[in-house]
């Protein structure tokens, strides 16, 4: 199976870039963001509870995060593989997808850090929330989950380093440079 990490800070491209990828190389797409938001929209337990810490900027708690993933990797079993969007976003989220991937005797093929630079970050987040309606889209919480990002989600890129997983990517210029550097590493079609 190939599966792939993309890694970044918010604002990087990673959902853009998923879509592109999950067109070339038909993988699932895994975004606990917006598993999140679904389950808001639908106003679940879960989603209300996650509410709080979404429009904050702060990241949902770990066991709600890997509890919602250990039920989409029940799902999305077989194929060729997944985008991982968003997730692992601590070192304890890592282990456990590591954990719950070898049930199944499968693993992390590799990890794409695009790196995007703090004040491109906010600038694309306060543009995209001009038409998201995402309220977590404003300076002021784009600034807090870059600080997020830097603190508790940028541990995770040496994590996949230790196990030469790790690649960064150039994750400014146009979209379809970027993916070019994307499948650089990735390789092949499966
Ligand atoms: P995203 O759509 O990936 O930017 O995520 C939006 C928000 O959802 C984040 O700011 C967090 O509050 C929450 N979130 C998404 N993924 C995770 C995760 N893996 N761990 C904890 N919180 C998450």
């Amino acid at each position: 199976m190939l599966n792939i990490i993309l890694f970044g800070p918010p604002g990087a491209g990673k959902g853009t870039q998923s879509e592109k990828l999950i067109a070339k190389y038909h993988l699932c797409h895994i975004s606990t963001g917006d598993l999140l938001r679904s389950e808001m929209a639908k106003k679940t337990e879960l989603g209300l509870a996650a509410k709080k810490y979404m429009d904050s900027g702060s990241l949902v708690p770990d066991d709600v995060v890997i509890g919602m993933i250990r039920n989409k990797l029940a799902q999305d079993s077989s194929g060729p593989g997944c985008i991982f969007d968003g997730f692992p976003r601590t070192v304890a989220q890592a282990e456990a997808l590591d954990e719950l991937l070898s049930e199944t005797g499968n693993t992390i093929t590799l990890m794409i850090a695009l790196q995007v630079e703090a004040d491109e970050l906010i600038k694309r987040l306060v543009k995209r929330g001009e038409t998201s309606g995402r309220s977590d889209d404003t300076e002021e919480t784009a600034r807090k989950r870059i600080e997020v990002y830097d603190r508790e989600t940028s541990p995770v890129a040496n994590y996949y380093a230790k196990q030469d997983k790790y690649h960064a990517v150039d994750g400014v210029g146009e979209v379809n440079d970027i993916f070019n550097r994307i499948c650089q590493v990735v390789g092949v079609p499966v």
